[in-house]
């Protein structure tokens, strides 16, 4: 198994998440994060420090788009492991729906 990031980081991207992860395993695209799901080594500790209760374990069912777009971005993007500020708007799209085809941006971020 491997724990994913989902709809809800896109355009939160508070990062609380990579500070905490032993093992460095989240990459960084324009608008949100994923999770590389070979590099991760499904401790948990990620999931509680979401603010934005984006992070799954991909045992919870019904990720499989998920987990694709954590694995095919994983590849593209840079590794993030220090936490940046968050975007000043953040707040305002906490929670939206349907966020990913609204708003995914398949560019990579800056990366450490
Ligand atoms: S803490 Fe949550 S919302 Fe923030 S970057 Fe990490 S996964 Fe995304
Ligand atoms: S579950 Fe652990 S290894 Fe996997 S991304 Fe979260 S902190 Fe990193």
């Amino acid at each position: 198994m491997t724990y994913v990031v989902t709809d809800n980081c896109i355009k939160c991207k508070y990062m609380d998440c990579v500070e905490v992860c032993p093992v460095d395993c989240f990459y960084e695209g324009e608008n949100m994060l994923v999770i590389h799901p070979d590099e991760c080594i499904d401790c948990g500790v990620c999931e509680p420090e979401c603010p934005a209760d984006a992070i799954k374990p991909d045992t919870d069912g019904g990720l499989d788009k998920w987990l694709q777009v954590n694995a095919e971005y994983a590849d593209k993007w840079p590794n993030i492991a220090t936490k940046k500020d968050a975007p000043a708007d953040a707040k305002q799209f906490d929670g939206e729906e349907g966020k990913f085809e609204k708003y995914f941006s398949p560019e990579p971020g800056g990366g450490d």
